[in-house]
């Protein structure tokens, strides 16, 4: 009976790797509800179930030295061990994350800034140097400035879109990973993937896309050739503001030294936020093209008033890489960042008009989110510290959610006629300003 029940185990988790595998010409919408999953999962269940557990148990000493051998000599074990090794939950979505990426494996973890600090601690041994495109997410600079910096890790920025400076920066047998985004926070711009990729290729470097913005119905960078892929789940992925959880997709050895490192470090995500980022996925191609569609819209729209200076969308003519993106790109995202014709607190005006979209951080969920990236993310410098890094005050970053696109449109209607109402005050606390 428990020969069989394992024998059971061990045939699903198969058979799933296998449909995972075979997912790979379907469609995206097919993958993010299908891939990775047995068909036949325990109790029947429809759905992949909670595995609520911290640790698993072994029925006497012989089963827990057959379990050691087979991991020892690596024969293939289908258990797990311990919450932090791994879990059942986990690993499926883990399979369906994979057969989106279009990869041979991928790795979950609590977080989009766990995934991208367990790479790179894997990956990077001391004394080494990486490149780092300019506008890419705040924290993986501050990461890399700072605590890979202890390890003896020296960073260079270069700015994006400039290939020639990536290839400069490139120092023979020190130079091990290249990090980029596309599309970029907040100002989406667009990495010219494929180079990025055949740049790392030339001179044995590895790279990294970090594509959250993207999601893998929009863009699949393994497929260009580069070696990396993170998300923050906690976006698009799960789609519902409601977990954090980041992954990390490649090949599979690659993949599992980094699983190990999970085992050390600690970013595991628990069975409960696995499921409902299983759940989340499901809807993914549905609510992406709606968002693409959506966005495309609200950016449109935005260009032809007379109150905004400058709309950054890579689904506009007047973007700087809009051919690149559409040689990459499936769908342009549902992200729009725009420039207000005013100043701080004209555009803050501007938000505070506004009824349906939430003032929050994050992006990529069902409902519309806007943020003022000055007031947000860069509170605490002055104006002209903000323009160092290229942050105007008139900034505006909006995710656009699955509401009907004309109410969307309405609303930023009346938000931009407020701009000619009389001023309300605002005050800003802090001595920044
Ligand atoms: C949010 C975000 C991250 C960090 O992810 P968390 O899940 O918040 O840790 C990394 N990169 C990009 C592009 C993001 O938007």
């Amino acid at each position: 009976m428990v020969a069989r029940q394992i024998e059971d185990t061990v045939n699903e988790t198969e058979v799933a790797k296998k449909a995972a595998r075979k997912a790979f010409h379907r469609g995206g919408s097919t993958r993010a509800v299908h891939a990775g999953a047995a068909r036949r999962k325990a109790h029947n269940s429809l759905n992949t179930p909670i595995v609520q557990t911290a640790t698993y148990t072994f029925n006497d000493t012989q089963d827990l030295i057959d379990f050691m051998e087979s991991k020892t000599w690596g024969d293939g074990h289908d258990r797990e061990e311990y919450g932090r090794y791994g879990n059942p939950s986990v690993s499926a979505v883990e399979r369906r994350l994979a057969a989106l990426d279009g990869a041979e494996d991928s790795v979950l973890f609590s977080s989009g800034m766990s995934a991208i600090t367990s790479l790179l601690l894997t990956v990077l041994p001391t004394g080494s140097h990486i490149i780092m495109t300019a506008d890419c997410y705040r924290r993986t600079r501050q990461f890399c400035q700072t605590f890979l910096a202890r390890l003896g890790i020296e960073t260079t920025v270069v700015e994006c879109g400039d290939y020639d400076a990536i290839e400069a920066a490139i120092i023979p047998r020190k130079t091990r990973f290249i990090i980029s985004e596309s599309p970029t926070n907040p100002y989406l711009r667009i990495a010219d993937i494929e180079r990025v990729a055949a740049l790392g290729k030339q001179h044995r470097v590895m790279t990294m896309i970090d594509s959250t913005f993207a999601t893998p119905i929009n863009q699949r960078p393994i497929e260009w050739g580069i070696d990396f892929v993170i998300h923050s789940a906690t976006k698009y992925l799960s789609g519902h503001n409601d977990l954090l959880a980041g992954v990390v997709s490649g090949r599979a050895d690659r993949i599992k030294a980094i699983r190990d490192s999970r085992g050390v470090l600690g970013g595991v995500v628990d069975p409960q936020n696995a499921f409902l980022l299983e759940r989340g996925i499901k809807t993914l191609g549905l609510r992406v093209r709606q968002q693409n569609e959506t966005a495309q819209r609200v950016a449109e729209f935005l260009e032809a008033q007379p109150q905004i200076e400058r709309v950054w969308y890579p689904g506009l003519e007047s973007h700087p890489e809009h051919d690149i993106a559409k040689r990459q790109m499936t769908g342009f995202g549902g992200v729009i960042s725009f420039e207000v014709k005013g100043d701080l607190m004209e555009t803050a005006k501007f938000i505070d008009a506004l009824h349906i979209p939430y003032i929050a951080p994050s992006l990529g969920g069902v409902e519309s989110l806007i943020e003022q990236p000055a007031l947000m993310s860069f509170y605490e410098k002055t104006t002209e510290e903000r323009l160092a890094v290229g942050i105007k005050d008139n900034l505006v970053r909006f995710s656009v959610g699955i509401e009907d696109a004309d109410d969307l449109i309405e609303d930023l209607e009346q938000g931009l006629n407020a701009l000619h109402a009389p001023t309300r005050s605002i005050r800003q606390n802090s001595a920044a300003d």
